[in-house]
């Protein structure tokens, strides 16, 4: 089979490897869409965590496709079945899940390759995390639900309510998407940051009511007008590093809610006031990656359309050209989202 094999930073090859059989639990899925994402980019543009991702490797976490081979012991999935699973599974019995907290589970396996013509799904995953997609939903807007499921998790934990006033800074593909699900939680208001003309329009075509160009205006300054000196209720920050981590502490009102939702660069820190947190009674807040329970939110609420995906991906590629979709992610204004149909 064809795949794109990551080598190093910004080395991507294409390859033909031999096509891995289902063992005893597996399922071998033949890929139908698989998309780009900020993460895949970030490691094509400087690597990653090696406890996550080992090189060479074929990469590539969010995918749809169907059924090819199920191996012994299955009852479930059928072979021919539209699926999607991925791209993390928990074991289910180390303490942190025990205390119900999945995402952070110890012995998490993490699955990779999904710009392949086939990927192999682990039994533990086929156990906890795969699901079979509705007809009506598509292979691109069903591989969106890994993204959509870490974004769900965010707000969640973040408790944006009915009413809120919600700022949000960067506009990428995770941006947006945490634009769209806050509008569905009863949003009043959402403020969306960036430094991208193109991508603030986009966010305004998607539904948001305010946007802040921080390079041309001063976006502290911006948002304390639009919500009459307080500053947001909940601050949201989907870019990644410290000194808009920084700057969303700065956006919030007292007793707000501040989610550093992207990951930063290892080893790196940030400051903020003391003051702040006691007499301003702000509560800050990180989340990382998302739990079996909201795969299945994100892939439900995808199909029945409430939160509505398909604007996001902006364009469709071929697996042989892999790498100038990634080019074209690191230097375009207006993709968010590429569909790779191997
Ligand atoms: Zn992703
Ligand atoms: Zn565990």
């Amino acid at each position: 089979m064809k795949a794109a094999m990551l080598y190093g930073v910004k080395d991507l090859r294409i390859e033909d490897i031999p096509v891995s059989k289902a063992g005893a639990g597996e399922v071998l899925v033949k890929v139908k869409a698989a998309t780009t994402c900020g993460t895949d980019l970030k490691i094509f543009q400087r690597g990653y965590v090696e406890k996550v991702i080992k090189l060479p490797t074929i990469f590539g976490h969010e995918w749809a496709g169907e059924v090819a081979q199920v191996g012994e012991s299955l009852e479930w999935p059928e072979k021919g079945m539209r699926v999607r699973a991925g791209n993390s599974a928990p074991c289910l019995h180390c303490t942190m899940c025990q205390k119900g907290k999945y995402n952070l589970c110890e012995n998490m396996i993490w699955l990779w390759g999904a710009y392949a013509e086939y990927i192999k799904v682990p039994a533990r995953m086929v156990l906890v995390n795969m699901q079979e997609i509705p007809q009506h939903v598509s292979y691109e807007e069903a591989a969106i639900t890994e993204p959509l499921a870490c974004v769900l998790h965010g707000v969640e934990e973040a408790r944006v309510k009915l009413g809120d006033t919600v700022a949000i800074i960067g506009a990428g593909p995770i941006g947006l998407l945490h634009l769209l699900t806050v509008k569905k939680m009863g949003a009043e208001k959402v403020i969306v940051i960036d430094l991208v003309e193109e991508r603030l329009d986009f966010a305004e075509k998607l539904g948001a009511d305010e946007t802040v160009n921080a390079g041309k205006v001063d976006a502290v300054e911006r948002v304390r007008q639009l919500t009459s000196g307080y500053g947001a209720d909940v601050v949201i920050e989907a870019i990644g590093l410290p000194s808009t981590w920084e700057q969303a502490l700065k956006l919030v009102r007292k007793g707000g809610t501040v989610l550093e939702f992207g990951g930063c660069p290892l080893g790196t820190e940030i400051k903020f006031s003391t003051e702040q947190l006691h007499y301003g009674e702000v509560t800050v807040l990180g989340t990382f990656h998302t739990t079996p329970l909201h795969f299945r939110k994100a892939l439900n609420l995808i199909a029945s359309r409430t939160i509505d995906v398909k604007p996001l991906i902006t364009r469709k590629m071929k697996l042989e050209e892999i790498k100038e979709a990634f080019e074209i992610l690191s230097t375009s204004k207006s993709e968010i989202k590429i569909a790779i149909n191997p």
